[in-house]
């Protein structure tokens, strides 16, 4: 048989990597921490990044690329002014030989160069909004790592945007943290919740922080992208003023957001089974993939009638004909199994016979047969209904395991047995949310947006009155 893969309720965390493995989207590289990305996983970041590449132009974004190498300088003029800032840096020390005189740092993220540039670039009110975003590679010396959640050196996109205003500026964060919830839910089918982060989880440079939350199939919270209200904390790190309409200097407001590969673990870990991957159709590399069944007697009638089934959806879909004959029928529906493709054709003689095929989907399994003139509109169907059914299963699954709690004691019962969300009242005191955190490994993961209304008007710590609702989960 094709793949052992270990089942999900046995070992959640090994099901993740064999998945990873098997279905060939990633590999181990021989630096520790890092990891390759083959074919079939980097044509689902491909996927996602063009899909995302065109919602930031949809909104005012353009594309640039700044360097990988930031003179350390730079990094310590952010330190400066960010309390508690502190990546895990790699630094270049040596270059052509020669001991550098100084030190080059690799990227952990781009703030500080892009900065440094936008002081040369914004002189006036007439040079805002800028908004631009970054696709790129970034290192992190990560000490605990695993594959596309998180990895030493990984690829992302930030976008950083510099505004005349704090409103505008905040206007911005909301609207990409929007987008990136779209995205997340139109394209990876992946519910998720939007919200603040408390003041210990949000980024150190950020006034606020904001995020997209979702829910894997252990309970567990995945951060799926953040989006930064920086304020002035980088403009005044590396004196970016301009010349608003009245003649005054002033500095500017920004704004950053980022998602990363991490989304393709996120897609495996949210919809995959014990088969394999499960892919949105709207993500997926092939949506439609067909398997001829025959022996050698009518070899040349399924062949051909197979091949006219091609010819008739490859305008249309992104199809495959598997007509290798080195492998069994069995061998290939487990194979397609493994690697998520939405809708998968059998023909045989039968279906040859009676101007039918088979259509498979592999979310639920379920077998229908149907007249080939029909084949085009009922696959555009299934390929609509998957993704539309992967959401609402993944959304059914998020309110299952969504506890909304009062007492302190029910909310540790949760976390030691069963994962999931807790949503119960915060005081808004850290030192309430770093008790928790030791006590039962849940963070706070957002402040829920809209959810002003809530019942829980104590802290579920401390019993004092509530300041918000807040969403409580161990996470990745
Ligand atoms: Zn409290």
């Amino acid at each position: 048989m094709a793949a052992k893969i270990t089942p999900r309720n046995k070992d959640y965390s090994q099901w993740y990597i064999d998945i990873i493995t098997q279905a060939k989207l990633a590999d181990y590289s021989p630096v520790k921490g890092c990891m390759v990305i083959r074919p079939r996983g980097y044509a689902l970041w491909e996927n996602i990044q063009q899909t995302l590449d065109r919602m930031f132009k949809e909104t005012g974004h353009s594309n640039a690329y700044f360097p990988l190498l930031i003179p350390e300088g730079f990094i310590k003029k952010e330190a400066e002014h960010v309390e508690g800032f502190s990546p895990e840096l790699a630094v270049v020390t040596v270059g052509g030989g020669e001991q550098l005189e100084e030190p080059l740092v690799i990227r952990p993220t781009s703030e500080t160069i892009i900065w440094g540039m936008y002081k040369k670039w914004i002189q006036s009110y007439r040079d805002l909004p800028l908004l631009i975003n970054q696709w790129a590679n970034v290192v992190r010396w990560e000490k605990r790592t695993r594959l596309f959640l998180r990895t030493t050196e990984f690829l992302w996109q930030e976008g950083h945007t510099a505004h005349a205003t704090r409103e505008e500026a905040h206007e911005e964060t909301l609207k990409m943290l929007f987008v990136y919830q779209r995205f997340a839910e139109e394209f990876m089918a992946l519910p998720v919740l939007t919200g603040q982060k408390s003041e210990a989880e949000k980024f150190a440079g950020a006034l606020a922080t904001y995020a997209i939350e979702a829910m894997m199939q252990d309970g567990k919270a995945l951060q799926a992208g953040t989006s930064h209200d920086l304020g002035q904390n980088f403009a005044k790190a590396f004196d970016v003023t301009f010349q608003d309409k009245d003649g005054g200097l002033q500095y500017v407001w920004a704004t950053s957001w980022g998602v990363s590969t991490r989304l393709v673990g996120a897609l495996v870990m949210a919809h995959s089974d014990d088969k394999g991957l499960v892919i949105p159709p709207k993500l997926a590399p092939e949506e439609v993939i067909i398997v001829p069944i025959f022996k050698n007697e009518n070899k040349a009638a399924v062949m051909e009638y197979a091949v006219r089934l091609y010819n008739e959806l490859k305008e249309q879909y992104k199809v495959r004909l598997d007509d290798d004959e080195a492998s069994s029928p069995g061998w290939k529906f487990a194979e397609s199994e493994l690697q998520g493709i939405p809708v998968r054709v059998e023909i045989g003689p039968r279906e040859v016979e009676e101007k039918k095929l088979m259509l498979v989907r592999r979310d639920t399994g379920e077998k229908q047969a149907v007249d080939f003139n029909r084949a085009a509109d009922t696959i555009k169907q299934l390929l609509e209904d998957i993704q539309h059914t992967l959401f609402h299963r993944a959304l059914m699954f998020r309110k299952e395991h969504t506890h909304s709690l009062s007492a302190y004691a029910d909310f540790k019962k949760i976390m030691e047995n069963q994962a999931g969300f807790v949503e119960a009242g915060w005081c808004g005191d850290p030192t309430c949310e770093e008790k928790i955190k030791d006590e039962t490994k849940a963070t706070i993961r957002v402040l829920p947006m809209g959810r002003e209304q809530h019942e829980h008007k104590t802290c579920i710590y401390c019993g004092k009155p509530s300041r918000s609702l807040a969403v409580f989960a161990k996470a990745y």
